[in-house]
């Protein structure tokens, strides 16, 4: 082992979301010496290969969805409006370089020390380093430390030439878009990137293992976002059973151009690529490319946790009590590596509590992020957002009895001026979960243009508790769609 080169009150693994969070309410906030161990790009997931890059790629669908459906509104658009993605991501890459000199220089400004390299346990407070730079080996200590490593995309091991595909880190790294793809998974990410692609003019064929998308979701998101998606011209494959076999046929099988956060685990993407797959029915299929999205794994292989005994979940992940403490005293865990709610504010969020507990004052010390009520929205075509209980979990949790539904569905006013056959590819829905008596809002669930940014005030009533007669009592706003939130019968 390295000699200890340095001692601090806080050390954070890794400087995603959750990894920033929590090192900048400890220093920022309460001036604890810290630092963060970062492999990869500051920021993490979210700033590289996720939130940020996905969202101004979905803008970027967005403008060419307007484009599509400008007519209706008597502009005369040419039928083949040309559009430059290679630029495009040139674009965002620049955008993305800035945001990790953002976070180095918040980090910077707020007392936090950075050290580029893999961290590894030696002991429950000490910590190695293996240098990104080349230059050895570091150690460093501290009575408290947060595991914020995150996870990585999943690409199947029992599948012949599996990382012959790529996963939500290669989608990133698209200059060229292919001709046809094939998306495996249902969940955030199949969705998400299957819609924008779509939008784009890429021919997606979304191979699903139940009947619909989005499973995790109220039954009316994943019914009407599964017809809608059909009626946009992406092309399900229903209860599918899954690949055995991707074989390259173009002559370039190794080409990968694959800089991301994580170590490469797959072929990047490539114009030239022609994958021919086998299903485990023997049916045969040829695309040129095939994106993975069948869920994340904890990145913890480095950490080298067995050494210290840090106790994981069944799933493989770091597990922690409601204060993110792990089974170890003064080691913690939050974010993606501990599987609970996997996305960047709840990291952030759990972060900065931790920081608060761990540093803060008195009154602080018991404080922690409460997990439930959780607004959160897929940017998919269109935004889907989603808070609270499902139906059918609020049956299970109340009864069917004690829950009283609200339910809507119509068409958008941006499209009043689309062909009746048009606008029915184009649904609004919204589903308001009420419990007991006071008819509590429990769940809301809503799809349509717009959900994105509508759900986080609603949000905020629902943390608060808010009945459907607190919903009522708000006078609308209109024309909107929203205004449907607050007078349905
Ligand atoms: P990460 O952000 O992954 O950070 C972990 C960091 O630790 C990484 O930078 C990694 O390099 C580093 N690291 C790992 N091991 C070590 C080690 N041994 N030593 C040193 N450093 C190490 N969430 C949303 O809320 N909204 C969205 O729209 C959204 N879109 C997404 C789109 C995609 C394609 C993906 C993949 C995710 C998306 N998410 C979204 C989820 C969100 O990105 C994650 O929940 C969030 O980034 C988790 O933060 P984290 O700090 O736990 O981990
Ligand atoms: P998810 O866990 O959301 O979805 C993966 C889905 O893929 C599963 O639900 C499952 O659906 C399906 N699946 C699993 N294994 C297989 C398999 N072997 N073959 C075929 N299908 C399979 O994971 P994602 O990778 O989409 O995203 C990871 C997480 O990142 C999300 O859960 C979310 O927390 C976060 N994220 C958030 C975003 C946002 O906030 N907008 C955007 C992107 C990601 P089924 O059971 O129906 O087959």
């Amino acid at each position: 082992m390295a000699p200890i080169t340095k001692a601090f009150d806080y050390i954070v693994i890794g400087g995603g979301s959750g990894g920033s969070g929590a090192a900048r309410r400890a220093a920022g906030w309460y001036g604890a010496k810290t630092l963060i161990i970062e492999n990869g790009r500051s920021g993490g997931t979210c700033v590289n290969v996720g939130c940020v890059p996905k969202k101004m790629t979905w803008y970027f669908a967005s403008v060419n969805e307007t484009i599509k459906g400008a007519h209706n509104y008597f502009y005369d658009i040419p039928a083949n409006v040309k559009f430059h993605f290679d630029q495009f991501k040139k674009r965002r890459d620049a955008s993305i370089a800035r945001l990790n000199g953002a976070y180095e220089n918040n980090w910077n400004r707020e007392g936090i020390e950075l050290v580029h390299g893999t961290a590894t346990f030696t002991g429950p407070k000490e910590i190695e380093v293996e240098l990104q730079d080349g230059s050895g080996k570091v150690a460093f200590t501290a009575p408290h430390i947060c595991i914020a490593t995150g996870g990585y995309p999943i690409i199947p091991e029992n599948v012949e030439g599996a990382t012959h595909g790529i996963t939500s880190d290669g989608f990133f790294d698209i200059e060229e878009l292919p001709k046809k793809i094939a998306i495996v998974g249902a969940g955030y990410i199949a969705v998400e990137m299957a819609g924008m692609l779509n939008a784009i003019g890429v021919e997606v064929h979304m191979f699903i293992r139940g009947d619909t998308f989005l499973r995790t979701f109220d039954p009316m998101i994943q019914e009407t976002m599964t017809k809608a998606y059909e009626d946009a011209g992406v092309i399900l494959h229903k209860g599918h059973k899954g690949f055995k076999k991707v074989e390259r046929l173009d002559n370039n099988p190794t080409s990968a151009s694959h800089g991301t956060t994580h170590e490469k685990r797959s072929d990047g993407p490539s114009p030239e690529k022609l994958l021919k797959i086998t299903g485990n029915d023997d049916e045969v299929f040829e695309f040129n490319e095939l994106l993975w999205a069948i869920g994340r794994a904890p990145e913890i292989k480095d950490l080298r946790l067995d050494r210290i005994g840090i106790d994981l979940t069944k799933s493989g992940h770091i597990a922690t009590d409601e204060y993110q403490n792990t089974n170890v005293e003064g080691i913690y865990a939050l974010g993606d590596v501990t599987g609970n709610v996997e996305l960047t504010p709840v990291a952030i969020a759990a972060g900065r509590q931790l920081g608060n507990r761990l540093f803060g004052p008195p009154e602080l010390k018991s404080s922690k992020l409460e997990y439930n009520h959780i607004p959160t929205v897929v940017f998919s075509h269109p935004e889907v957002g989603t808070i609270g209980l499902t139906e059918p979990q609020a049956i299970n949790q109340y009864g069917k009895e004690n829950i009283k539904i609200y339910k809507t569905k119509f068409t958008a006013m941006y499209f009043d001026v689309f062909s009746p056959e048009e606008k029915t590819k184009h649904p609004t829905q919204y589903k308001i979960i009420c419990a007991g008596p006071q008819e509590k809002v429990v769940g809301l669930h809503i799809l349509g243009e717009g959900s994105g940014e509508m759900l986080q005030g609603f949000g905020v009533a629902i943390k608060m508790g808010a009945t459907k007669a607190d919903f009522d009592r708000c006078v609308a706003i209109h024309p909107t769609s929203a205004e449907e939130l607050v007078t349905m019968r």
